[in-house]
């Protein structure tokens, strides 16, 4: 395959790869493996995607870290030594560099490579890409692993740059140490990422102040760390580990409990409910008597259980209903799970407000006025999550056929073909995108079958001799009732979150929109292989 881009000064490759996280690297290292000319771009100044971006203090998995990290690779597998049960950041993108250096990856990545625009040039058959730098660069083939959860997404007060004190998102928080000692310190946002903040820094400054709006279901992490034999255990189970995650629906290593509520008694569902408020990890949202996350009636009762532990965990009874939500049920939003953050509002140095009673009205010169007065900090911080699955892809302008844009195409919600390409957008492979299942589950293990899964359709049109492929529209119209199938049912759908499609810093975010396959893992990966065997069928090749 040679691209036939005659425009000399044009830095042109076969394959660019555009972000440098789990997805990006991996695929990088399959593209080499296959011998093609690949150049991977991102626009930070390193790599590790997710884990190079969010430095706030406790950032880490949900994921059990030996079941996160990457299975294709044995010599990795027993080369690397995780610390905890859910690694800190820090540790993770130690492991990413380690992965990259033990590949020798870094000698076709090119840092601070912020891709603009992708044009895709019909009569050359290739991906023109604007680089905010002012390049230029084309490619035959396109692999976006721009990331789910890599477009951070800040509230909309006025005043902002005004604030004299030091303000960021959580997603941009500084490289170098930010020293909390003594400071009055605000937090916007008690989602996943703040909830992980709050626990983690409330002993740690002066004051700290949280900003709730929505509070979330939350559940104790129950992280530790690991010593030599538990690695040691672990490294000789990693076997079953991967093909537990391979047939849980979530891709983790928690299966649900194959009996409904009813089926069993009283006693047998406290005691399991309290085995796994006492266990690590997503067990309780995830190991859960099956019908907990599907019947409305099942869900309330959980949902009361954990407001008991609510209401046991904080002192204040009023500040324990403000923590308790009450517009949706547990696990119908993703379940941040914590560390002390139940606790934290028990210290007298923190102060939890509800911005639905005083709303936020502007940002001061040295604080946050709200319907209640102002008050003042040393540092503001924004835990104001992310315009999620779509929010990367908006931020790019990409023109596929007949000068189509991606944003007008999915002005209402992502249209794929199995979540892996566009109709009207040839050549292009979105690797764990929009309408995949690697977003609805434990990320890496559905991306390594991602990337795999796209180097056989690669492989598949290099040996026919083709130049072009792209899903048809008929396809991606059924796509699009599957993964609608897979809303149906799932309390999942009931709840207004990133899962839906809303977020209410993103002007038009304020409906249903079909993001992810929800249908599990090992149904999603039969699908595409099935796909894979009927030669690609659903795309066209030329
Ligand atoms: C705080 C946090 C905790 C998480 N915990 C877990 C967990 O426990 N388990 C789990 O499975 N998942 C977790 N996730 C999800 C996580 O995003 C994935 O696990 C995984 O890291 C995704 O890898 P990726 O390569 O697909 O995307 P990313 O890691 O997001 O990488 C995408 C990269 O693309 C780059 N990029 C985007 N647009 C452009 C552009 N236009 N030009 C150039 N570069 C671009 C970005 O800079 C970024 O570096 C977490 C996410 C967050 C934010």
């Amino acid at each position: 395959m040679s691209t036939t881009d005659t425009t000399a000064e044009i830095e042109s490759h076969e394959v660019i790869v555009i972000g440098a996280g789990v997805c990006g690297l991996y695929a990088l290292h399959k593209m080499r493996e296959m011998g093609l000319d690949v150049a991977l771009l991102e626009a930070g100044g390193d790599l590790g995607g997710t884990w190079y971006w969010n430095r706030y203090p406790g950032a880490r998995f949900d994921s059990e870290s030996y079941s996160y990290g990457y299975s294709f690779d044995q010599e990795i597998l027993e080369q690397w030594n995780w610390t905890e049960h859910f690694s800190p950041q820090p540790e993770t993108l130690r492991y990413l560099n380690f992965v990259a250096d033990k590949l020798s990856l870094r000698a076709d990545m090119q840092f601070n490579a912020r891709v603009c625009a992708a044009v895709f040039d019909e009569s050359a058959v290739v991906w023109r890409l604007m680089l905010e730098d002012g390049r230029e660069l084309s490619c035959h083939l396109l692999l976006t692993a721009i990331g789910m959860l890599s477009a951070a997404t800040l509230p909309q007060f006025k005043g902002m740059d005004n604030f004299q004190g030091e303000s960021f998102h959580t997603y941009q928080w500084p490289q170098e140490p930010v020293d909390l000692a003594g400071k009055k310190v605000a937090v916007i946002g008690t989602g996943a990422t703040g909830v992980q903040l709050i626990g983690e820094i409330a002993d740690k400054v002066g004051e700290l102040t949280v900003y709730q709006r929505r509070p979330n279901w939350c559940a104790p992490l129950h992280n530790a760390p690991i010593d030599a034999d538990t690695m040691a255990r672990i490294k000789a189970s990693y076997e079953e580990i991967f093909a537990l995650c391979e047939r849980t629906p979530g891709g983790f290593m928690h299966e649900p409990d194959r009996r409904k509520l009813a089926e069993v008694s009283e006693e047998e569902r406290l005691a399991l409910w309290e085995e796994l408020y006492a266990a690590p990890g997503f067990g309780i949202w995830l190991g859960n008597f099956r019908d907990v996350l599907i019947d409305p009636e099942a869900n309330a009762e959980f949902s009361e259980f954990i407001a008991q532990k609510i209401r046991q965990r904080v002192d204040d009874p009023a500040v324990a209903e403000l923590l308790i939500p009450k517009d949706h049920g547990f696990g119908s939003r993703r379940v941040p799970m914590e560390t002390h953050y139940y606790e934290a509002f028990n210290r007298d140095n923190v102060t939890l407000l509800d911005v639905n009673k005083a709303p936020i009205e502007h940002i001061t010169a040295h604080g946050i006025q709200t319907a209640d007065g102002e008050r003042s900090y040393d540092l503001i911080v924004y835990a104001t999550g992310f315009d999620a699955i779509t929010g990367a892809f908006d931020r790019m302008d990409f023109t596929g056929v007949n000068g189509q844009k991606l944003a007008d195409k999915w002005r209402d919600g992502p249209l794929t073909y199995l979540g892996m390409g566009v109709s009207g957008f040839p050549n292009l492979l979105t690797l764990a995108g929009p309408q995949g299942a690697s977003v609805s589950s434990n990320f890496p293990p559905n991306i390594e079958f991602s990337v795999n899964w796209a180097v056989g359709l690669i492989e598949y049109f290099r040996a026919h001799g083709y130049t072009r492929m792209e899903p048809t529209a008929d396809s991606e119209a059924q796509w699009l009732q599957e993964v609608q199938a897979g809303y149906e049912g799932s309390l999942l759908s009931t709840a207004k979150s990133w899962f839906t499609g809303y977020n209410s810093n993103v002007p038009g975010h304020d409906k249903l929109r079909y993001l992810m396959y929800l249908s599990g893992s090992p149904r999603y990966r039969q699908r595409l292989e099935a796909v894979a065997q009927e030669n690609y069928g659903g795309f066209s090749f030329e």
